[in-house]
């Protein structure tokens, strides 16, 4: 069993059934297993959008790290996600942030993320799952990385019904 390290997110339509959908489609074969706390997060990237409800799971898996990715290309797919320019409004966005202590880049595939050191979306959520996990390649702890980056409007999000 693999523990692999999810992000979560949503910024057009119903964006709570949206992450709650992908985590239901996640199983069998992906089994969350903890959860992070749901933010609202400014956009990022392209400015111009509504904001982003983000989420964290951490989950258990057998799939291999481009079968998992797989996996979760289609659930993006079944969610229905249309736009599809870069950093744009989306359905739902679904990326592996962590696979084990796992260092691993092809062409379609980078994990760690490369973009986790950046973002405080990722960064704040992960905050609660994981703030002793150690990031493989920089080799310092979720707590240390989410020290350097600015929350900048990311707050805890209660709504449920929109
Ligand atoms: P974004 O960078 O905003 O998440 P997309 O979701 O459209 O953009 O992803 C673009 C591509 O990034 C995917 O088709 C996927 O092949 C690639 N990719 C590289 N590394 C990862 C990763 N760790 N998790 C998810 N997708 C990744
Ligand atoms: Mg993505």
């Amino acid at each position: 069993m693999h523990d692999v390290f999810i992000s979560l997110g949503s910024n057009i339509g119903d964006r709570y059934n949206a992450l709650l959908n992908a985590r239901n489609l996640m199983t069998p074969d992906i089994v969350p297993v903890s959860f992070s706390k749901i933010y609202e997060t400014p956009p990022w990237g392209y400015e111009d959008q509504p904001p982003f409800l983000n989420q964290v799971i951490k989950a258990q898996t057998e799939l291999s790290p481009s079968a998992l990715l797989e996996r979760l290309k289609g659930i993006e797919k079944e969610i229905g996600r249309k736009s599809n320019f870069k950093y744009g409004p989306r359905l739902i966005d679904l990326d592996i942030l962590f696979y084990d202590e796992l260092i691993y880049k092809t062409d379609n595939l980078t994990v760690p993320h490369p973009e986790i050191i950046n973002r405080a979306f990722v960064l704040i959520p992960l905050m609660d799952i994981a703030s002793n996990f150690i990031h493989p390649f920089y080799n310092q702890t979720i707590s240390n990385l989410a020290k350097a980056v600015e929350p900048n409007g990311i707050i805890e999000y209660r709504g449920q019904n929109e």
